[in-house]
């Protein structure tokens, strides 16, 4: 089976190096916060552009260190995207606010810019766009927005690690940012880690505390807190792989130029590369009006195609209490969408075999 990912491909590739790192770790007996960590957050923040950057346990909990950072909670409203990952929104509920859903564009699947006015109440604090797949939002229009009405804006970069708009990398454009470490996103640990960086510097001292029971000091919570904390060892991994990181996206983007030869004239949708934006092609995703039938001949030629996602989030059992309404595009997206494999160490001759699989399914 040729699948989505390959996590694995990933440590064979730089195995020496990871191994070391690992081992090095433990021989050194500094297994939480230790200089592993920091220096990873170091090198994160620059390579980001931003000022700070604090090591968590998960994306999903970066999400909710940033909320709890800013003092979102229970009577406060988020706005974004019910066309994401459920952790975005498991995160807003976790802080105790409430997610508000506004409809994605769908030549980017992201948050449409032209909807999100409306979707602002005197109880809205923060937005949470989504750069999924590996392409951003529409930041200058979501930023513009935001300040005009005095909201917060934390970007959700889990898919998007190294990706651009107009120059600027992902995670560096909101007031805080989140990014998760989990092994099949282009920047991945062997194991769970995330990530939230920012450019203001009380923001990022409280997410630092509140990551650790709200310490300040040692043993004194000024603030409360949780324990989420990057792992020592991750983050030991982590800096291996930074190191392969454009190189990784790089390659992505071959594969999708690729793809895009290969799959011409198919007549599915192919992604859309916004004009002034960098697409790091977390996710390689087509469109079809018949994308089961797809997915079943594919899934028989030997090709693991997936979807990310099938069911929108606003129409999840644990989340269908929260208002919902048109949501048009999403519900549509949810229908028609098929990730194709797509990884770094994807082999040249899979790639083939996978355009080939898609080309026959042509009536
Ligand atoms: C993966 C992902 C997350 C959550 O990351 P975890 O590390 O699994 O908690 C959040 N948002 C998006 C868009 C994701 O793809």
């Amino acid at each position: 089976m040729i699948n989505c990912s390959d996590p694995r491909a990933q440590y064979e590739a730089h195995k020496a190096e990871i191994d070391k790192a690992v081992l090095d770790v433990m021989s050194g007996g500094r297994y939480i916060l230790g200089g592993e960590v920091e220096l990873f957050e170091k090198e994160f923040a620059a390579y980001t552009g931003v000022k700070h950057a604090v090591g968590v346990g998960s994306g999903t909990d970066a999400l909710n260190v940033a909320l709890r950072a800013m003092g979102i909670g229970p009577g406060d409203e988020v706005i974004t995207v019910s066309h994401t990952a459920v952790a975005t929104v498991a995160a807003i509920e976790m802080a105790g606010a409430a997610p508000v859903f506004v409809d994605i564009s769908p030549s980017d699947f992201t948050m449409d810019p032209g909807r999100l006015e409306a979707a602002v109440t005197p109880r809205t604090r923060a937005v949470i766009p989504v750069h999924i797949y590996g392409q951003t939002a529409d930041m200058p229009a979501i930023m513009k927005i935001a300040r005009r009405r005095g909201l917060k804006v934390i970007e959700d970069c889990a898919q998007a690690h190294g990706a651009e708009c107009g120059g600027g990398k992902a995670g560096s454009f909101g007031d805080m940012a989140c990014f998760s470490f989990y092994p099949t996103k282009n920047l991945g640990a062997i194991g769970d880690g995330g990530m939230l960086v920012s450019n203001d510097d009380a923001l990022a001292a409280r997410a630092r505390s509140v990551r650790q029971y709200g310490w300040t000091r040692r043993y004194v919570s000024d603030i409360p807190g949780i324990n989420s904390r990057l792992d020592e060892i991750q983050a030991a991994i982590l800096r291996v792989k930074l190191r392969y990181l454009d190189a990784d996206n790089a390659a992505r983007r071959r594969f999708a130029a690729a793809y895009g030869q290969g799959l011409a004239g198919t007549g599915l949708v192919l992604p859309s590369a916004v004009k002034g934006r960098k697409h790091v092609f977390h996710l390689y995703v087509v469109r079809s009006a018949r994308r089961d039938e797809l997915c079943a001949h594919l899934k028989e030629k030997g090709v693991g195609a997936l979807v990310h996602y099938p069911v929108p989030v606003h129409l999840q059992p644990a989340y269908s209490r929260f208002p919902s309404s048109g949501l048009a595009e999403t519900e549509k997206a949810a229908g028609e969408i098929l990730s194709l494999p797509m990884y770094p160490e994807l082999p040249e001759k899979d790639l083939q075999a996978v355009a080939a699989a898609v080309k026959e399914f042509r009536p």
